[in-house]
Parts: structure tokens; sequence; C-alpha cells
């Protein structure tokens, strides 16, 4: 077979010789009891850079081994890339969500042979699904795999936002020490209203995270949680993220990216928030209409906005989110820390086991399968259920 990874460039110092730390933790399980990725073998040590080109997600021997033809590059737009010239006859493609490689419906027409696009990571909406679907292909991610670690650095962008970190870091680097400077913008997150829009893995583990702040929580979800999760962090439910923004001081967004969340973000739902709220976003960057994001800066009807994704990816250097006033973007990273990448580098070696061996994937990593949306597919991405 012939498959190709599409991964981030290496560091521009080279492949890293030595690592900050010795180990990774080890995890046992995830939070709702889902065991970790279990393929038969990993050739890699957990903690090493897997996730650009020189990683090769730990793959690349592996699969060369199995007789397989392997193609890593990260050289993934326009029809003169790497990706494109060599999709014609691939019959496998992996990619990172940080560094999506596009599978739109033009280049799934032309991609005669692929049968399987994996996500090593979560969210598949970098492939459209919906030719995905027509064509009978596999689309399956590690589900759960770097859900904690994105809810980190959720927790850590809204403390930053609130607290206005990022601005007092610089007066420090740059030499200065002027406190009313670093103070002028400087909240504190008790006695907040936080609101969570969507509360599956990652909205949840905010929620949790963010309850011993002394907030108030608030989500927004197709669902309830369950009654004793609700009681337990004093949860207040709203019926959609227009009800749920009017009533917070901090929205932060967890829900992936369809035809009913694209664009949800707009100047009209940013004018019914507070003054000065703030959000932060480390779902999809289309969520939002970016736009709208700068002007409700520039205006100070928000306060800051952070997150770690953007449309497209890469982001292009004159992005107006590189720029615009009170932000704490990251490029996008909350989800490829060093431990993220051991287990959806793990998490795919074991699809592709399966893949190869004819065995069923796991339903949680399934998102379509024969013609439609399959396992965790039909739960997210699939259009909303009537409501019983
Ligand atoms: P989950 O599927 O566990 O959670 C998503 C939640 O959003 C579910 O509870 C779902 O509800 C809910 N939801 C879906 N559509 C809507 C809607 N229209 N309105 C309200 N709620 C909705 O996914 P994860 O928590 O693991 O990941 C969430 C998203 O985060 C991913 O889709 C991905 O885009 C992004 N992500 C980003 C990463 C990064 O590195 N920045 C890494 C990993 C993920 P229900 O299930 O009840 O239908």
């Amino acid at each position: 077979m012939k498959i190709i990874a599409v991964l981030y460039p290496d560091p521009v110092t080279g492949y890293p010789p030595a690592y900050a730390r010795d180990s990774i933790p080890v995890i046992e399980r995830y939070p709702n009891g889902q065991t970790l990725p279990s393929p038969q073998a990993i050739d890699f040590t957990p903690g090493e850079l897997l996730g650009c080109v020189s990683g090769g997600l730990g793959l690349v021997s592996w699969l060369e081994g199995l007789g397989h033809t392997v193609v890593v590059t990260s050289d993934k737009e326009g029809p003169d890339s790497e990706f494109e010239r060599e999709l014609p006859d691939a019959d496998v493609v992996i990619s990172q969500p940080f560094w999506p490689a596009y599978l739109t419906a033009e280049r799934l027409e032309k991609a005669k042979n692929l049968k399987l696009a994996i996500t090593a990571g979560i969210g598949s909406d970098h492939v459209d699904l919906k030719t995905a679907i027509e064509k009978g292909m596999t689309v399956a991610e590690v589900t759960y795999s770097n859900s904690i670690a994105v809810a980190e650095h959720t927790v850590m962008q809204v403390l930053a936002l609130v607290r206005d970190y990022i601005p007092q870091y610089k007066i420090v680097t740059e030499g200065g020490w002027n406190i009313a400077d670093a103070v002028q913008r400087s909240y504190e997150l008790e006695g907040m209203d936080v609101g969570v829009f969507g509360a599956g893995r990652i909205g949840r583990a905010v929620l949790e995270r963010l309850a011993p702040f002394g907030v108030h929580l608030h989500y927004s979800d197709r669902f309830h949680l369950p009654d004793e999760v609700e009681k337990s962090l004093a949860l207040t439910f709203h019926d959609d993220i227009h009800d749920l923004a009017k009533d917070i001081d901090v929205l932060t967004v967890h829900a992936p990216l369809t035809d009913e969340t694209r664009g949800l973000i707009d100047d009209e739902l940013l004018g019914t928030m507070r003054r000065g709220s703030y959000i932060v976003n480390p779902a999809r960057g289309s969520i939002a209409d970016r736009d709208a994001i700068v002007r409700a800066l520039e205006s100070g009807q928000l306060a800051g906005y952070a997150g770690d994704v953007w449309y497209p990816q890469p982001a292009p250097a004159d992005h107006p989110w590189r720029t615009m006033p009170h932000h704490g973007m990251t490029p996008h990273t909350s989800g490829s820390s060093l431990p993220s990448q051991a287990r959806y580098a793990a998490g795919t070696r074991e699809i592709l086991e399966d893949w190869f061996a004819e065995r069923e994937i796991r339903p949680e990593y399934t998102i379509v399968k024969g013609g439609a949306y399959a396992g965790t597919g039909a739960r997210s991405y699939a259009a909303k259920p009537a409501q019983s």
C-alpha cells in the first residue's frame, strides 16, 4: 500500500537531540474509563517529538518493514505540493489537525485509491466527510488522545486573559517595571460566570478543572450532562449558545466544527455578551467569524480572545488574529504536547494494525465507515438527532 503522512515541519534548529524532561507521566486510563491506545508494539520512546516530518509518528520503519511505500511530507498546499502530487495513487492518508492535509471534495475525487484517512489527533473536519461517505471511505481519529491537554491549555489561556499575563511578562522581558501599566487590565477569575459551549470530553474536563476557582459554571450542549455531574459542579444549563453567551464573563468553546457550529460566534452573538467578556476557543477557528472577533476586541466589547485554532492552517503571516489587540493566541499546539503525541502516534499505529489485519477499528476511533457516519462520528458529526 501507499501511505502518505502529512506532518508539520521539523524544528527550525533541527530534530531535537535531547528533551527538557527524561520521561512523561504514565496515564492508566482516560477519565471516562476508555483504554489508552493499545497497538501490538511501538517503535518510539514516549516523550520524543513524533508529529514532525523526522518524527514520522514513529511509524515509518515499521510500515516500510511491512513492504509499504511511505511518503512523509509537510508540503501540503496547492496543486504542485508533494501531497497533491502523491495523492492520486495513495491508499491511506494520515495527518494531524495542527497541520491538516485538507482532503477537499476535489482532492478526494483525484484520490481514486484512497480508502482510509486517519486523523492523528481529534477533529476530522479537514476531511470533506460527506464526500468520504459517498466514496465509501473509512475515516478514523484517535479519540481522547489529547483531550485533557486541550483542557489544560484552555484553563491556562482563561487565566492568562483574565489576569492579563502576557503583557506583564513582556514588561519583564523588555526591562520595565511599571506596575500600573501591568495591572490596569488585570482581573480575577473568582466570582466570574464561566460558560462552556460543548461539554464533551474537553468541555467537561474544563468545567471540572475550573470548579475549584470559585466561579459560577454554565454550559450549553445538545444533551444534558448526567444529573450528578450538574449537581456536583453546580452547573447552569443553557439551551443554546445565544442563551449562554449573554449570562457569562468567559466563554470557552469545545464543540466540533459542523454545519451547525460554523460561524456561530458572529457580530450579533458578540453584541449580546457582557462588555469586556473573554473567549477562549481551542475547538476550530471557523466557529468564530474572524473579522467579528477583531472588531469586538477593537471596540472593547471583548476584553480578550485566545485559543489555538485558525483558518486556514498554517495561518498566513497577515492573519488579523496575529495582531489584534488583547489576544493570547498560540499556533495550533494545545493537543500536540509530547505526551499527546505519544498517545496519538500509538493510536494511529493501532488503527493501521487493525486495518491491515481487516479487524474492526474501535468504534470510539471511527468517524465514517461503510458509507455512513459510524462510532464516534455518528454522535459528533451527524446532524442533531430529533429530541425524544
Ligand atoms: P466531544 O465530541 O467529546 O465533545 C464535543 C461536544 O460538543 C459534545 O458534547 C457534543 O454534543 C457537543 N456538540 C456538538 N455539536 C454541538 C452543537 N451544535 N451545539 C452544542 N454542542 C454541540 O469532542 P472533544 O471534547 O474531544 O473535542 C471537541 C472539539 O475540540 C473537537 O471536535 C475538535 O474540533 C477540537 N479539538 C481541538 C484540539 C486542539 O488541539 N486544539 C484537539 C482535540 C480536539 P453531543 O456529543 O452530545 O452530540
